[in-house]
């Protein structure tokens, strides 16, 4: 009898509800015990009741509420060897021997480092007095599958992340309601919205809205941006409309700081086209609330598999996240989606936006 733990990691994003109900359910369905992992790495580091014995009935009403219901925390301790070997300690103990983690790249990296440290955890355990040899002899492999929660929809060897369609949802719902109030009174809208180092919230928001310029960190503003943003703005208003909304991705901020901001783009639209504009940072909204219908079937879908591949690995099966690739959900490496992903952060925080874009055609 497998028993199976269940965390979310990192910043959180709706749909984690669903997939610790999905991977709890199906682990009970198959046979297995389901833990909770309460905090994320916080608790596997704490161990004790932090780590909670799930049943089915625990579960009920996660599919649609937003955020984690069992939490979320950055944890410095688990970046050091001493914290992944308490962790390690709190699994045996709990005899759990397999992890399924809902988090953005940073939580899947450290899960894939855990996991390959396992072993000589093991024996530290055992060197120390911690645990005995015959204590630690079942629990040879750890078996670890991830699964990807992010808003920003910023994991390469995936279409889709768990959040990204729930959170662009809530943008353009909010960009809805600016639109109300910028047509009454014929004004401009500066929207802020989430995406570190990838844009996509932004470029999807503008598409859903008819946004009339965006910003994202992907592509750098050029010389004279600030000239076709006004030609296109002014063009549009010649062609009758009311209102201006110009969309900035939050990174596109913090990798073009010198050239482009917020208020960068209002004065533009005040001093140069006359409008009355205004700035509206979306924040926090854009992370609550219910996970969307896309995000609660590709939770349940990605859960069930998190499950079954947990079941099919072996000692030599590298380490699998579950994706969803031309609407089938499949596996895929681990550490060459984290490999990817992170070397299109890598350009883009190099200014290399050609690589940048190369890189995620390349997939
Ligand atoms: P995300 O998972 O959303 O990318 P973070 O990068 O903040 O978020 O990671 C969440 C947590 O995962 C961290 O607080 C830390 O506990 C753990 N973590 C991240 N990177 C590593 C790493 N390289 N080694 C060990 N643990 C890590």
């Amino acid at each position: 009898k497998r028993r199976i733990g269940m965390m979310t990691s990192g910043g959180d994003a709706p749909g984690m509800n669903g997939a610790v109900r999905a991977v709890v359910r199906m682990a009970i369905h198959k046979g297995c015990e389901a833990f909770a992992v309460y905090e994320g790495y916080e608790g596997l580091v704490q161990g004790g009741d932090y780590i909670r014995k799930m049943e089915w009935e625990d579960v009920r009403g996660f599919l649609s509420e937003g955020g984690t219901l069992i939490g979320t925390a950055r944890c410095m301790s688990f970046m050091q060897r001493p914290g992944r070997l308490q962790a390690a300690k709190n699994l045996i103990t709990k005899g759990i021997d397999a992890l399924i983690i809902c988090g953005g790249d940073g939580s899947l990296t450290g899960a894939d480092l855990f996991r390959s440290e396992w072993p000589s955890l093991l024996e530290e355990l055992v060197q120390k007095n911690e645990l005995t040899t015959e204590q630690v002899e079942p629990f040879r492999h750890l078996n670890i599958v991830g699964m990807v929660g992010s808003i920003d929809n910023d994991m390469s060897s995936t279409d889709a992340t768990i959040g990204a369609y729930s959170s662009l949802a809530r943008i353009c719902q909010a960009v809805d309601f600016i639109d109300a109030t910028a047509f009454s009174h014929s004004r401009a809208f500066v929207v802020e919205v989430m995406g570190r180092h990838c844009g996509w919230l932004a470029l999807m928001a503008g598409i859903s809205t008819g946004a009339d310029f965006i910003f994202i960190p992907e592509n750098p503003p050029e010389d004279g941006w600030e000239q076709e943003m006004c030609k296109i703005v002014s063009k549009h208003r010649a062609l009758g409309k009311r209102k201006t909304i110009v969309i900035v991705a939050e990174g596109a901020q913090d990798r073009h700081l010198n050239k482009i901001s917020c208020s960068k783009v209002k004065d533009l639209l005040a001093n140069d086209l006359g409008l009355d504009t205004r700035v509206t940072t979306l924040g926090h909204v854009q992370r609550g609330g219910p996970a969307c219908a896309y995000d609660r079937t590709l939770a349940t879908l990605q859960g069930v598999e998190a499950v079954e591949a947990v079941l099919d690995a072996g000692p030599e099966t590298p380490t699998p996240v579950i994706s969803i690739i031309e609407n089938k959900i499949c596996r895929q490496p681990l550490m060459e989606a984290v490999k990817l992903t992170k070397s299109v952060a890598e350009a883009i925080q190099a200014k290399d936006f050609v690589k940048a874009i190369g890189l995620r055609d390349a997939e």
